[in-house]
């Protein structure tokens, strides 16, 4: 026997089902704990939407997430490695005092500990650091990623997999709620 399927309710039914999986948009709730402190969060009003797999997020996020479907919960632990990387210290540099002028004058505004500075490498990047000291001639930056060299525990639901529009893949970046609105 032949049942009619309303259009609506197919689409529907099709999207809740779809597995998370390279150029889709997942929608996903998640708490981020750091050495059993609540870092990051996004709850069910303003949830995280990405394209997955094309490196938005930091692959091991990306791979824990793969093939679950909407209204998965899920918790998992990353490495250093599989996520921001160890804590380098290399990256953390004296920088001239006069790194600091602006307009002849140094910028003392910028230079308080643990403050985040916005900079640039030498081939125009941008780079944040953080300030750790400032001496009368040099300030001690700190370029690592705040959460390089931590461990990450997620928790999180899925709440909704769709598919990405050729156009959204081209761009980069999602399109409608909780993405760019061009
Ligand atoms: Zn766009």
């Amino acid at each position: 026997m032949i049942e009619y399927v309303p259009f609506g309710l197919f689409i529907k039914s099709k999207k809740n089902f779809m597995k998370i999986a390279k150029h889709t948009v997942p929608s996903v709730t998640y708490t981020l704990v750091v050495n059993g402190e609540v870092v990051d969060m996004a709850e069910k009003e303003k949830p995280l939407s990405f394209i997955h797999g094309i490196g938005m997020m930091v692959s091991g996020f990306e791979s824990n997430l793969e093939g679950l479907t909407a209204g998965a919960k899920y918790e998992f632990m990353l490495s250093p490695e599989d996520a921001y990387g160890p804590y380098s210290a290399e990256a953390v540099v004296d920088l001239p005092v006069s790194t600091f002028m602006v307009d002849g004058k140094v910028n003392k505004d910028m230079l308080n500990i643990g403050q985040i500075v916005p900079m640039k490498d030498q081939n125009g990047n941008p780079l944040n650091g953080t300030v750790l000291e400032v001496s009368e001639e040099a300030v001690k930056i700190d370029f690592n990623h705040m959460l390089a060299g931590k461990e990450l525990n997620f928790t999180g639901e899925i709440l909704e997999v769709r598919q990405a529009t050729r156009e959204e893949i081209e761009h980069g970046h999602i399109h409608g709620p909780g993405g760019h609105e061009h």
